[in-house]
């Protein structure tokens, strides 16, 4: 284990990570990434690595990608200035709209780059693990557009709270496949997912839905989510009028947030935060916080924070937010926060969805219950730094949520 509690190292590793040296040649981002997996698996990960070297930099591929983003999935997305929200918190609050991306949040960046891909690694058909829904149905939108064929697993349990979700993976071509195995969520579908993939890794491509996973995977997530942060600091600097003093997202496997920050790193001035669910309280078993109460271990393939007791049993996990729901979180993100770049915090179910209905009102934008957490944490940062320029990730819309919204804000008013 490398020593962190030395300043001068703390500071050579950022410089490095400034620089672009991580994920190092071994996956690895300081002690954190890497690839333990199955001797079964390393064939795949190895055609992956080798198939991104060649195209995601290739010219052509990044001239088609550019133009599914552009006139298909809407991009650039817009940088919104929080009107009312600012003069009532005493700060400047400039919102990334990835709610405005089509399926609705940023997913789909990741998913079209993906899927592009795939085709040109040969892939004839594509399978993706989904928790909420949104992966899944990102996934089964930029596999219609391609002319895939995509498999989509998904716990049975969430099959039946994400109704809505299925109808439309449903809509798009896409074959859904309950998984009735282990906790029946999330962590189940990726394992069922793998196993698809590992029985024909040539003729299919896994499409995975966050910065999490075996390497290369975190590192091919955060490279087609930085346009987050591209189009955002650029937005800033022409419409805001410089960087922002913070930024901040939400973080549930991380990729969002991982895309809104790795422009900013390098920016020393700019302080970044990241936003974990809380949930019911500070409890084994009561939150989703990785960053804030995790300790290392393995995970889905890499070495990273995660939610586990003494024993290294993983913990159930509790939001009330769906997609920040999960005990693990990206290698990049456990690297961010021991390197001292970034600093995350957890903000709770009750206090996400006030924030939500602050905003909904406020600014005319119903955003997913995932943004919401990060509202509420700008709004504290607001009220401590009055008058700062503060960048916001609005992660995704809200609209998925309407049957917990129903259970919660709603009761009782409909
Ligand atoms: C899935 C999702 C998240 C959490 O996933 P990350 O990989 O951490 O970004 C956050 N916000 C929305 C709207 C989502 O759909």
């Amino acid at each position: 284990m490398m020593n962190f509690d030395n300043e001068a190292n703390r500071a050579d590793l950022l410089e490095r990570e400034i620089r672009g040296e991580f994920p190092d040649d071994k996956g690895r981002y300081g002690p954190f990434g890497g690839r333990y997996v199955p001797e079964t698996l390393i064939p795949a990960l190895e055609r992956l690595d080798a198939g991104i070297k060649r195209w995601l930099k290739d010219p052509e591929y990044q001239a088609e990608l550019t133009r599914e983003l552009n006139t298909w999935v809407g991009r650039p997305t817009p940088l919104s200035y929080a009107h009312t929200l600012s003069a009532r918190w005493g700060a400047h609050v400039w919102m990334k709209r990835e709610d405005l991306a089509h399926t609705g949040a940023h997913k789909i960046n990741s998913a079209m780059g993906q899927a592009l891909l795939a085709k040109r690694l040969g892939a004839k058909r594509v399978v993706a693990e989904t928790g909420a829904g949104q992966h899944g149905v990102a996934s089964a939108a930029a596999c219609a557009r391609l002319g895939l064929p995509c498999t989509v697993y998904m716990g049975a349990v969430d099959i039946e709270r994400q109704a809505p979700n299925v109808g439309r993976m449903k809509l798009m071509g896409a074959t859904v496949v309950p998984v009735t195995g282990g906790d029946q969520t999330l962590r189940a579908a990726v394992d069922e997912a793998i196993r698809d993939w590992v029985t024909d890794p040539n003729g299919t491509y896994y499409l995975l839905g966050s910065a999490i996973g075996p390497h290369p995977y975190p590192y091919l997530v955060r490279e087609l989510q930085s346009i987050i942060g591209r189009e955002s600091r650029q937005q800033m600097l022409a419409q805001a009028g410089g960087l922002p003093q913070a930024v901040y997202a939400c973080v549930g496997g991380g990729s969002n947030a991982i895309g809104m920050f790795y422009p900013f790193v390098g920016d020393k001035d700019v302080e970044i935060y990241g936003v974990e669910a809380g949930g019911r309280g500070s409890g084994l078993g009561d939150n989703s916080a990785t960053l804030s109460y995790g300790t290392p271990g393995v995970l889905q393939g890499a070495f990273s924070l995660l939610l586990q007791d003494a024993h290294g049993q993983i913990q159930e996990t509790h939001s009330v937010s769906a997609g920040l729901d999960y005990p693990g979180v990206g290698p990049e993100h456990a690297f961010l926060k021991t390197i001292g770049r970034v600093s995350y915090e957890s903000i709770g179910d009750d206090e996400s969805l006030e924030a939500l209905e602050e905003l909904s009102q406020a600014e005319g934008i119903l955003p997913a219950i995932e943004t919401a957490h990060a509202f509420a944490a700008v709004r504290a940062y607001a009220k401590r730094h009055p008058g700062s320029r503060i960048l916001v990730g609005l992660s995704g819309r809200g609209d998925k949520d309407m049957p917990t919204l129903t259970r919660t804000l709603l009761k009782g008013k409909l």
